[in-house]
């Protein structure tokens, strides 16, 4: 198998940073979400599990993922884009729990015996806005109703303002073996001007908590392109994350758009750094976690080189799906909760956005999905192609020909034509049977990944997408 390696010391130069400083999607999915629409609803979702059931007697079935999203936050942090609720009405979070019973037990009914589960994530919102009580209430719906396997990827994201080392145990105890903390920069200046304020002492106490507790993994999150932040204080910030030693990092890119999530209008845009430091803080970072040893996964992530996910990329086994890269092989995923996405067979499928509308579907007893998508033929393919990239950095014609019963060339001949500029500024190698991402092109797949994007013909659809480096 073929597999791309970076040298350690890599970093792509300002020139090509800046000329990739644009919005693109991010490809948890293809199409992206945006493509989704209303004609696809409760009816077409029970079909989807219905034929996703029958395969499952038959034994086709791989393992299920599944994702809760808990869309509760006690205070609104000013650059979040989430679908969340701010409310420190925690007596919210009971008729929450009653909703997702519903809910799973629908799912229970139309997948039949309980289904393996190998991989779980808790998500939001804060998912620690719950009592431990409510979280383990949550925890043993979701065995009731699958069969969460023994090797399974269990996670939650943990708001290190809700939690204390108790709160570590009792999560421990509660079967999670990953945990995820938001920290995003630990300068005092950006916190106050993001209205999220933690410090790096706090933080420190409960990674350490977590490791002693043999938590399996420990991500943490930043952002880079905040108020407030230079590349001076985030290099402040990448060495404290660097100290805590997470076994993986992510790193997202700040987009400001006011216009479309209202928390962000109390940020002022004077107080936004400049294209020129964005990019400053992006380079500081590379070359601060990948000096330190840790290897860069692609898109905004990094993991230490031991950890599964920097182990599949060397082995070219690494996977894409709503949470980013995973080591799990492609699988359906049952997105349970308001606002969440799930993946059923050649479907995707979304529900209700606000609490009000996915309570009331499900008080009457039907899914809450208001919209999604069936894949046709083009889709997959374009699928396929677009997955390759992102986690193998490269597509072999031959395996894309077979399974979609198509010529890759004569089928993409506009992109082969697009794929040589990127040759030329040396991010792609374009081969007799291969198209093949380079070292210096990792860190602009999603943009080799967007030349084979059929929906993405306009600026004005790509500035709907946060940017994409
Ligand atoms: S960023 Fe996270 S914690 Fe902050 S308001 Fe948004 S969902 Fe809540």
């Amino acid at each position: 198998m073929t597999t791309t390696t970076l040298p350690v010391a890599f970093t792509p130069s300002d020139e090509l940073l800046q000329r990739f400083d644009v919005p693109g999607p991010r490809y948890t999915s293809y199409p992206t979400a945006d493509r989704f629409v209303e004609a696809f609803g409760p009816d077409a979702y029970r079909q989807a599990l219905r034929q996703r059931a029958q395969g499952a007697m038959v034994g086709g079935a791989p393992p299920l993922s599944l994702y809760v999203h808990i869309p509760f936050c006690e205070q609104v942090c000013y650059y979040c884009a989430c679908n969340k609720i701010i409310t420190r009405h925690h007596d919210r979070a009971r008729a929450y729990l009653d909703d997702l019973k519903r809910e799973i037990d629908l799912h229970a009914a139309e997948l039949g015996a309980p289904q393996p589960v190998s991989q779980l994530h808790l998500g939001g919102g804060s998912p620690t806005f719950m009592s431990d009580a409510e979280l383990a209430e949550l925890m043993q719906m979701l065995r009731g109703a699958f069969r969460i396997e023994a090797a399974a990827e269990v996670s939650i994201e943990v708001d290190p303002r809700t939690a204390d080392p108790q709160r570590l145990r009792n999560l421990r105890q509660m079967g999670f073996n990953r945990i995820s903390f938001g920290v995003q920069d630990f300068d005092p200046d950006v916190q106050r001007a993001v209205h999220r304020e933690q410090s790096f002492e706090l933080v420190q106490a409960l990674v350490a908590e977590a490791r002693a507790l043999r938590f399996e993994s420990i991500n943490t999150d930043l952002i880079y392109g905040l108020p407030k932040q230079t590349p001076e204080s985030f290099r402040r910030t990448i060495a404290q994350v660097a100290e805590l030693r997470p076994q993986r990092i992510a790193l997202y890119s700040y987009a400001h758009l006011p216009h479309r999530f209202k928390p962000q209008r109390r940020i002022a845009a004077a107080d936004l750094p400049s294209a020129d430091q964005r990019i400053g803080m992006l380079r500081a970072a590379m070359a601060g976690f990948i000096g330190q040893g840790y290897v860069y996964i692609g898109m905004d992530h990094f993991a230490l080189p031991d950890d599964p996910l920097a182990v599949a990329k060397r082995m070219g086994n690494l996977h894409r799906n709503f949470q980013g890269y995973t080591t799990q092989p492609d699988c359906d995923l049952i997105a349970l909760g308001v606002s969440s996405i799930g993946r059923v067979g050649a479907t995707y499928s979304q529900n209700a956005k606000t609490l009000p509308e996915y309570h009331d579907a499900l008080a009457q007893g039907e899914f809450p999905v208001v919209r999604g998508i069936a894949l046709t033929r083009d889709d997959l393919l374009r699928r396929a192609v677009i997955m390759a990239l992102m986690c193998q950095g490269r597509v072999d014609y031959e395996s894309i020909e077979l399974a979609h019963l198509i010529d890759m060339r004569a089928y993409f001949a506009r992109e082969f034509e697009r794929l040589r500029e990127f040759e030329q500024m040396g991010l792609v190698e374009v081969g007799e049977q291969a198209i093949q991402v380079t070292a210096a092109g990792w860190f602009f797949v999603r943009a080799v990944a967007m030349l084979f994007d059929r929906n993405l013909h306009s600026d004005q659809v790509r500035e709907r997408f946060s940017r994409i480096i």
